[in-house]
């Protein structure tokens, strides 16, 4: 009776670098394996890589319902071939931050036509908060809690004046109240949302603006 072939000894592959024979380890002694970090997905914005905006990308936010993948750091925006500084420490989406060299080229159009001036700094407070709507304790989310609202307190210009919001909407016939309303409607064709002192007593000091989606396909604007 013929016996069963032993099995043959398995050789263990190698890819010929390295013959020589590995040192036994005892098992409680094995080194951890090496554990990469998560890769963390983000977006690049292209109005960054082209310098129409100037600021970097910032690591993504997560703070309970509120945060952004890939939010960005804005610290200019390029106007008619200049960099107006914008001050106030934005953070803030790629949707806005594109949405701005047109709406400060606008405003910047406007000064130059109407009051032989330029925008020499945009003057924003509140970008990134996480925050219901109007402050409010219950409601809906702010977009200010996704990056993507930025709240305009006013300009300073090329001739030294500071505008803002504040203090020169009231009088719609001064310089100010003029170029402030030029400024709140030349939004609404660049943002999704732009709403100023005539929206409500919210919104008496500052023009906000985002990029949040109304309508089914996030084509209606919010003008008011
Ligand atoms: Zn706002």
């Amino acid at each position: 009776m013929k016996t069963p072939l032993a099995e043959a000894p398995t050789v263990p592959k190698t890819d010929g670098k390295d013959d020589t024979p590995v040192d036994h380890v005892a098992p409680d002694a094995e080194p951890a394996a090496p554990t990469a970090p998560p890769r963390i997905y983000q977006s690049a914005c292209p109005a960054l890589l082209s310098g129409q905006v100037e600021g970097k990308l910032l690591p993504p936010i997560s703070d309970k319902q509120c945060g952004a993948q890939s939010p960005l750091s804005i610290t200019g925006v390029l106007v008619n071939g200049k960099l107006v500084p914008v001050s106030g420490r934005v953070t803030t989406s790629c949707g806005v931050a594109t949405a701005l060299p047109a709406w400060i080229g606008a405003i910047d159009g406007y000064l130059f036509a109407k009051e032989n001036t330029h925008v020499a700094e945009l003057l924003v407070g509140t970008s990134y908060m996480c925050r219901n709507v109007n402050n409010g304790t219950s409601g809906n989310l702010s977009f200010h809690a996704f990056a993507d609202a930025l709240d305009i307190i006013g300009f300073k210009l090329a001739d030294g004046r500071t505008v803002t919001v504040e203090a020169g909407w009231s009088d719609a016939l001064s310089s100010e109240g003029r170029l402030l309303r030029f400024a709140h409607d030349a939004a609404c064709a660049q943002f999704t949302t732009t709403l100023g002192p005539e929206a409500n007593a919210e919104h008496r000091d500052h023009l906000h603006v985002d990029m949040g989606c109304h309508g089914k396909s996030c084509t209606a604007r919010l003008c008011e």
